[in-house]
């Protein structure tokens, strides 16, 4: 059975915080590969404040060293809100009989009763939720009644079958977000070692995120 994880966000910029959690997944459930899908127009937050061209080449130059990951385009180019559900029934169709791990941080998963059709995300994926610092799963509200039952003790069981567990994942706790790297080159200072170096250099060459 192949076996893809999906992990989609505004990388707004790619930072540490995304890689390396999403590299350890990759390792724990012995992922085929990781496809990152930008998003266009995220339905649940602002805009975000660099460009689809910009976003999209630092993400490319992110992931360039690493063959397991790969960057999907799907979302980046839509001029509509683009909801997780579709996508992932897009590509359930795409890749038939494969088990699909939808990658969240954990942020992102207590978040989840607020995003369309919630609750078919696990008839179509298995969910991974990387431990993120400040946030913890408190197993109360319609988030804790749905989850609950499928919580799986371990990795292997979500390679059995192609979707429907819920693994909260430990990773390496880094303190990293792409609102702390966007405050930090507004502020002037250099935003080095929170991204990979060839992402710093787009930073810098592109002055985004200078002046808001
Ligand atoms: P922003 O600060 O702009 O809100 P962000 O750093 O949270 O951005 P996103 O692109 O919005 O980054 O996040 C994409 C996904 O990556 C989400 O599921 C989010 O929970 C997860 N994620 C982001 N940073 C981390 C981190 N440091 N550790 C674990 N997961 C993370």
């Amino acid at each position: 059975m192949r076996r893809i994880g999906i992990f989609g966000g505004t990388f707004d910029p790619v930072h540490l915080g995304h890689l390396r959690p999403a590299l350890e997944i990759l390792d724990a459930l012995s992922l085929d590969q990781v496809r990152f899908i930008p998003t266009g127009m995220p339905p649940h937050r602002n805009m975000p404040v660099a460009s689809a061209v910009l976003r999209l080449a630092m993400l490319k130059a992110a992931l360039a060293d690493e063959s397991r990951f790969h960057v999907d385009e799907r979302e980046i180019t839509r001029t509509q809100p683009c909801y997780t559900v579709d996508t992932l029934a897009e590509l359930r169709r795409e890749y038939p009989g494969a088990a699909l791990s939808l990658i969240v941080g954990m942020d992102a998963f207590l978040g989840f009763p607020a995003w369309h059709q919630w609750q078919r995300l696990f008839e179509l994926a298995h969910v991974v939720v990387a431990h993120r610092p400040g946030w913890t799963f408190r197993n109360e509200g319609v988030l804790g009644e749905v989850v609950t039952p499928r919580l799986s003790a371990s990795a292997t069981e979500l390679t059995r079958v192609e979707s429907g567990c819920v693994l909260l994942q430990p990773v390496t706790q880094l303190e990293i977000s792409a609102t702390l790297v966007r405050d930090c080159i507004a502020a002037g200072r250099d935003p080095r070692y929170l991204v990979p170096a060839a992402v710093r250099d787009i930073l810098i060459e592109s002055k985004c995120y200078a002046k808001r």
